[in-house]
């Protein structure tokens, strides 16, 4: 299994198809934002082990004529392997005290909708949050008012930002074998963040479909140039369900990613890929394309079979109109807040999750929920007057959807304390069921969590996943650096079908799950700032 938990070889683009630059730029592209969030195979491991505990539990309860209660809480992989050893270590980390603290923190977070309210702020208030946006700056402002309100020490740390908006985006197929004469199809579908534009009465171009880079390789620039390339690269709908939501994203993202390149290098006038997830009511998923001068947009799964199907049959030509701009660049804010350690100020744990979403929704799953469990983290302890041993720091992060520039500010401004820091979490995987978290550090570290994962057990969220990448794009340069850096592991399994789609909105995130999540992250932060020594490094 070790080795499954990597990136997948095929997460970056094929050297032989795309040349060394592509490799690199998927590796930017991809290394450093968004699709970097790829704990599939902790996911697969988790709910596989979960689905055998139920299937285990379903088979005792028919041997002893017992019931189960429905709606129960799922138990997590280390549930059913019984709670850990208490040792000496973990006595000395976590005195009796500390644990009645963490219980309490953890009751607290289930018993509140503190997240939940803030969250119904950021989506229905506030609204999209794109980069560069008027409701990303008012989303700065409203979170660092309500930190502030908390009794956190909170600064809005100004960075440069791109600031592209969408404009118009309509498709039809105007040609195509069997077309009853004075009719068209409608193509639905979005543009791509990064996209250029068509002039605003559109192209109409031919329209030629593949499945993978190597299939536009083998077509070469005679039969590609002035076409509109269709990458119809499927999602994996079956690893998703199973568990792999991040793993189905890994192997189709990258045609978004780097597929409009791919098409302008052969002379394609505009790119289209197969939306990326497992939304099926015709919705299309946006996301960040590297600009290659060409428009290039997603259009949904069911257009994209269609296009496939009438391809195949013969020549089919599409009108396609993108007209989104590059707007100059704007100022951003990452909010940083501090509550500060009272033994070790200068030692910080990292609460987080970015404040930036796609414009299509509402960013509720991507990633406004990450954002206000962070938020909770600091507003239970201050309910509970729990003092943090060290200094617990909330940051909701700008850009992580178009570059990653809230994350580079940050590098750049604190890169010399990072040292000092004692460990980051981010959230950005979605709201739903917390099944642990994905870290980043060494054996030892995790050793020392077990206290944690005991405490945190009838949440059903004790795994503790080693990874060898960075389990958040935003603290991907502390876990470089060294620091102890968590993610925290939702069930991705429906994940896909509303990220970056105009359906990441407030009804998604369920209220106890949410809770959920807002335990585990403040269960976490808490012991991180006050066990006795901090993680081994
Ligand atoms: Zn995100």
């Amino acid at each position: 299994m070790r080795t499954r938990r990597r990136l997948p070889q095929h997460f970056f683009c094929s050297p032989s198809a795309l040349g060394e630059i592509s490799v690199l730029w998927a590796d930017l592209a991809f290394a450093r934002f968004d699709a970097v969030k790829i704990h599939s195979a902790s996911m697969t491991t988790a709910l596989r082990t979960w689905w055998l505990v139920q299937i285990a539990f379903a088979l005792i309860l028919v041997v002893s004529g017992g019931a189960q209660t429905p709606g129960q809480t799922p138990p997590s992989a280390m549930t059913m392997m019984g709670a850990p050893q208490s040792s000496a270590l973990d006595r000395q980390n976590f005195p009796p005290l500390l644990l009645q603290q963490l219980s309490a923190v953890k009751a607290a977070a289930l018993n509140d909708d503190y997240a939940y309210r803030e969250l119904t702020h950021l989506t229905e208030n506030i609204g999209p949050r794109a980069t560069g946006s008027p409701q990303a700056r008012a989303a700065a402002e409203y979170v660092g008012d309500e930190l502030h309100k908390l009794g956190l020490e909170v600064r809005l740390e100004p960075l440069t930002v791109a600031h592209w908006v969408r404009g118009a985006e309509t498709g039809a197929l105007v040609e195509y074998p069997g077309m009853v004469a004075g009719t068209t199809q409608k193509v639905v579908l979005t543009a791509l963040g990064g996209s250029a534009a068509t002039p605003a009465e559109g192209i109409t171009a031919e329209l030629v479909t593949v499945n993978t880079f190597e299939e536009l390789q083998a077509l070469g620039h005679d039969k590609v140039a002035g076409k509109i390339v269709l990458f119809n690269e499927m999602f994996d709908k079956q690893k998703a369900a199973a568990g792999m939501g991040f793993a189905a994203y890994s192997e189709a993202v990258r045609y978004r990613g780097a597929g409009a390149k791919a098409a302008a290098d052969l002379g394609a006038v505009a790119a289209l890929v197969r939306s990326v997830g497992n939304a099926d009511y015709r919705l299309p998923h946006t996301g960040f394309s590297f600009p290659a001068g060409i428009p290039a947009g997603a259009v949904t799964a069911e257009d994209a079979d269609l296009m496939a199907h009438l391809s195949a049959q013969g020549k089919v030509r599409m009108h396609l109109v993108l007209t989104p701009q590059k707007l100059p660049d704007e100022t951003g804010f990452n909010v940083i807040a501090d509550l500060k350690g009272t033994e070790h100020p200068e030692q910080v744990v990292v609460v987080s999750g970015h404040l930036d979403s796609w414009d299509l929704g509402t960013g509720a799953i991507d990633d406004g929920a990450g954002v206000v469990i962070a938020m909770e983290a600091a507003e239970i302890l201050q309910r509970l007057h729990l003092h943090p041993a060290r200094t617990l720091r909330v940051i909701a992060w700008m850009d992580e959807e178009t570059g990653g520039a809230g994350s580079k500010a940050y590098t750049t401004e604190y890169a010399n304390d990072f040292a000092h820091y004692v460990a980051a979490i981010e959230s950005d995987s979605g709201a739903a069921h917390p099944l642990g978290f994905s870290v980043k550090g060494t054996a030892g570290a995790i050793d020392a969590l077990r206290p944690v994962q005991s405490v945190l057990q009838s949440v059903g969220a004790t795994v503790l996943e080693a990874t060898s990448y960075a389990p958040g794009a935003d603290i991907a340069s502390m876990a470089d650096a060294g620091v102890p850096a968590f993610g925290v592991m939702q069930d991705s399994r429906t994940y896909f079908n509303y990220h970056h789609t105009a359906a990441d909105t407030l009804d998604k995130v369920v209220p106890v799950e949410l809770r959920e999540n807002a335990a585990a992250m403040a269960v976490m932060a808490y012991a991180l700032t006050n066990m006795k020594d901090p993680l081994p490094r």
